[in-house]
């Protein structure tokens, strides 16, 4: 916390660069949060999720834009890997890693790569399923009230939701490709992920134009955050602004809001997102505390809920009268789920048939082309029974 004050004085582009490294001890530290069970709701957070939904409600053509961090993916099992005792940390632990931070360091995994490919075994996306408050964003795709969603996390769970490859700005990158340390090469995701099914890992995926290690696409300590992040922030910023113009009629029913969710908004470049916000924009906080620009620069009309996300949620489906929708969206997940299971079930069904075929084509292929061997192995059968009987009853004296 105290690196963060520090480099919270610096002018954002100052930050930009020290700060990209420093996202991983946020979110490490972000998914040492407990998992959410229960939440007491405050006076505060229920008046603020009624005016949420008032908003959305009064302006219909409204579009969200939210920003997320590790605080929505914890209720999916993302594993605590930054407090002793969770089995991550004694995985990474028994590995000498200097610092928990270094599995994320380019220079580290230079030197020594398995206690990342580690991680990555335990985290590789398909590994965990989406939260509710995952779903409740496909709502709002749904009902075409996506703008954008920004995230901090690399486990692709919005993707996994069901959110348009379009809509989502993985701001510290993703697995879905990997390029090389040193010259930059791109390679396809299962590059990379082939490897994690060895058990142990030997050896490392290399390029082969300069045989220097390959790594997944997620943004390292000192790597620069995706293109796309600023490109697609700076045009999104100029939306709000667009939207905010009161001359304009039409944007009257469109008032956008911006909705920050889940994240101590400790992490620059991430975390100066809600400052840059226009001052005409409603903004919202879900988070447990109050963090980031929400509490030192505090607007009139901020919203804070300190809800765990899918409490909040589920609370503002139910002011929004959305039940019917989500609760369809959350038993279709369901159904795909099962459906992934009993295919899963097929396939291993089917290799094990597959495999007892084969045995008995073998086992008859075996018949018609070695007969001389069969019988001189049953001769030679033969002759072991008899010593065998022999050295029996002579055992048995
Ligand atoms: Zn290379």
């Amino acid at each position: 916390m105290v690196k963060t004050t520090f480099f919270a004085c610096l002018p954002p582009i100052s930050r930009c660069h020290f700060l990209s490294t420093l996202h991983y001890t946020t979110l490490l530290l972000s998914a040492a949060m407990s998992v959410p069970t229960a939440a007491v709701a405050s006076a505060t957070t229920d008046m603020s999720v009624k005016k949420i939904a008032a908003h959305l409600k009064s302006h219909p053509g409204a579009e969200v834009i939210f920003m997320v961090g590790a605080g929505i993916s914890t209720s999916c099992g993302i594993p605590d890997f930054r407090s002793p005792g969770t089995g991550l940390y004694h995985n990474l632990a028994r590995l000498r890693l200097p610092y928990p931070e270094a599995v994320f360091d380019v220079d580290f995994f230079q030197s020594n790569p398995l206690p990342f490919y580690t991680l990555a075994k335990e985290l590789y996306p398909g590994n965990f399923e989406p939260s509710k408050f995952h779903h409740f964003l496909k709502l709002f795709q749904d009902r075409n009230l996506l703008r954008r969603i920004y995230t901090q996390n690399i486990d692709t769970l919005e993707r996994q939701a069901g959110i348009r490859d379009d809509l989502v700005i993985e701001a510290h990158g993703s697995f879905a490709h990997c390029h090389c340390i040193e010259c930059g090469k791109i390679f396809p995701q299962h590059v990379f992920k082939s490897k994690l099914s060895e058990d142990p890992i030997k050896d490392f995926v290399k390029c082969d134009a300069c045989d220097e290690l390959i790594k997944p696409a997620i943004v390292f300590f000192g790597e620069d955050l995706p293109d796309s992040f600023s490109e697609t922030w700076s045009k999104d910023s100029k939306w709000l602004r667009e939207k905010t113009r009161t001359s304009n009629k039409s944007n009257q029913d469109q008032e956008p809001l911006v909705i920050v969710v889940g994240t101590s908004l400790a992490v620059y470049p991430f975390a100066s997102l809600p400052e840059e916000i226009p001052r005409k924009v409603k903004r919202v906080l879900c988070n447990l505390e109050t963090v980031g620009d929400f509490k030192t620069n505090k607007r009139p009309t901020d919203l804070v809920v300190n809800l765990y996300s899918d409490a909040f949620a589920e609370q503002l489906v139910e002011e929004l009268g959305w039940q019917d929708d989500f609760n369809k969206i959350l038993r279709a997940q369901t159904v795909i789920t099962d459906n992934l299971k009993e295919q899963l079930l097929d396939i291993v069904q089917d290799l094990e048939d597959l495999s007892l075929t084969k045995t008995e084509d073998e086992h008859s292929r075996d018949k018609d082309t070695q007969p001389q061997t069969k019988v001189h192995n049953q001769e030679e059968d033969a002759e072991e029974e008899d010593k065998s009987s022999t050295k029996n009853s002579s055992d048995n004296k």
